[in-house]
């Protein structure tokens, strides 16, 4: 029987459900408690960012998180999490203590760096594969007034956008981000998004920003001082909530080419659907420094995370939509190299996208998967098949 481990919900390949077989629904299990004193939270796998930044946030804390706060811990942390905090805490596995694990031969076990270092070393970024993670206990950081928003610019200006966003990329520092996106607005308007942010002083942030926000002709700047907190929950409404139609690919870069930059302005003049996006993370500062043979999730040299984000309401045009993001991504895939973010991708139709993810460490996880899950009941996954 299929079987599916479901977290967040929020898997844009629908990972945490099946249609027929058993699902192993872990929405009831929310519950988080912070240390102050050790600076550290453990949740339960099936909470929310939201849940987990309220009361992390209380004490003037936080890890990395992802992007939107209803995404779920699980699979964002199995899958390696990259958040606004990732350039200066690293990637949420990066501040991953220890998690405990239902394995698939029924067993409880803690995965640390002193216990089941093995499973340890795969469930930070090896995905739903090893097992169910009942609970999972983090790193925290003080995290307090933080400075953050969106500078819009016309999709008619995007390139050049594009070109100075890709030279001032390199020259951030660790506390600083600006992502991107290719989106339209709630009212249809074409345009392009710096998502921008800094964690550290005020004042210093709105210095490194300043040319950022000078440049060109911006159309709406949004950017402020926030709580953390509040910056979460910036992005939430109205893409990035549950219920909707979703299908997704990704892969990395370390050079926006451009060519590439060509190719995906053209292909945001023609987004199917308005909720649809062309998204793109820069990976800088502490996440780019960690070793890559530490842990399953190996993303780990300065580079841009590039997603296209198709998502719509009705499940009776998915196939127009899919079809319309497969060709956009062939386009755009000769420019990118073959390594993906599994937890941004529906690899349905692309298995071959996980081993080249991994690399030198494949045969290593699929030893892990044969020693906890030999018959491969956790699956429904970026899937690392047992090794033989
Ligand atoms: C709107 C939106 C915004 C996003 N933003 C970000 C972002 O900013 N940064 C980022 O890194 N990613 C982001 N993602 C991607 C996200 O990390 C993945 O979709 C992730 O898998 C979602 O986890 P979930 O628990 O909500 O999903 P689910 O659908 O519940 O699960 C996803 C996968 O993880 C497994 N899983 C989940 N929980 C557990 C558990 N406790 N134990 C074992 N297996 C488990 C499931 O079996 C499934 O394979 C976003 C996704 C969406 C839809």
């Amino acid at each position: 029987m299929v079987t599916s481990v479901r977290g967040g919900g929020h898997s844009a390949a629908g990972y945490g459900v099946n249609d027929g077989g058993l699902v192993i629904d872990l929405t009831r299990m929310r519950a988080v408690s912070v240390d102050p004193i050790r600076r550290t939270a453990r949740a339960e796998g099936g909470a929310l960012w939201n849940e987990f930044d309220n009361a992390t946030q209380v004490h003037g804390l936080a890890t990395t998180g992802g992007t939107v706060s209803n995404t779920g811990i699980g699979g964002l942390t199995l899958g390696g999490g990259i958040g606004w905090l990732s350039g200066l805490y690293g990637a949420t596995v990066d501040n991953l203590i220890g998690a405990r694990v239902v394995t698939a031969d029924g067993e409880i076990r803690t995965a640390s760096s002193t216990e089941y270092v093995d499973l340890f070393l795969a469930i930070r970024g090896g995905g739903g594969n090893f097992g169910v993670v009942t609970e999972f206990e983090y790193q925290l950081h003080a995290v307090g007034e933080v400075l953050g928003g969106l500078v819009l610019h016309p999709l008619a200006a995007a390139k050049e956008v594009l070109r100075f966003y890709r030279d001032v990329c390199p020259t951030l520092p660790d506390a600083a981000e600006i992502n991107c996106g290719l989106l339209t607005s709630p009212d249809g308007m074409p345009l392009l998004g710096l998502m921008v942010g800094y964690n550290g002083p005020i004042a210093e942030g709105q210095k490194v920003m300043a040319p950022v926000r000078a440049f060109g002709r911006p159309v709406a700047d949004t950017v402020t001082a926030m709580s953390y907190g509040q910056r979460q929950v910036q992005l939430d409404e109205p893409n990035a909530v549950h219920g909707l139609q979703r299908y997704w690919r990704s892969a990395f870069t370390e050079q926006l080419s451009d060519a590439l930059i060509d190719v995906m302005v053209d292909g945001a003049g023609r987004f199917s659907s308005p909720m649809s996006a062309l998204l793109m993370f820069y990976l800088h500062g502490a996440i780019s420094r960690v070793d890559p043979a530490a842990m399953a999730f190996g993303v780990r040299k300065p580079q841009w995370d590039i997603d296209v984000i198709g998502q719509w309401a009705e499940p009776s045009e998915s196939a127009h939509h899919i079809s319309w993001l497969k060709e956009l991504w062939s386009a755009m895939e000769g420019h990118l190299n073959g390594s993906t973010y599994l937890n941004h991708a529906a690899l349905d139709d692309k298995p071959e996208a996980v081993r080249a993810s991994f690399g030198a460490k494949y045969a290593r996880l699929r030893n892990i998967k044969a020693k906890y899950d030999p018959d491969n009941l956790f699956r429904m996954n970026a899937n690392i098949p047992p090794g033989r």
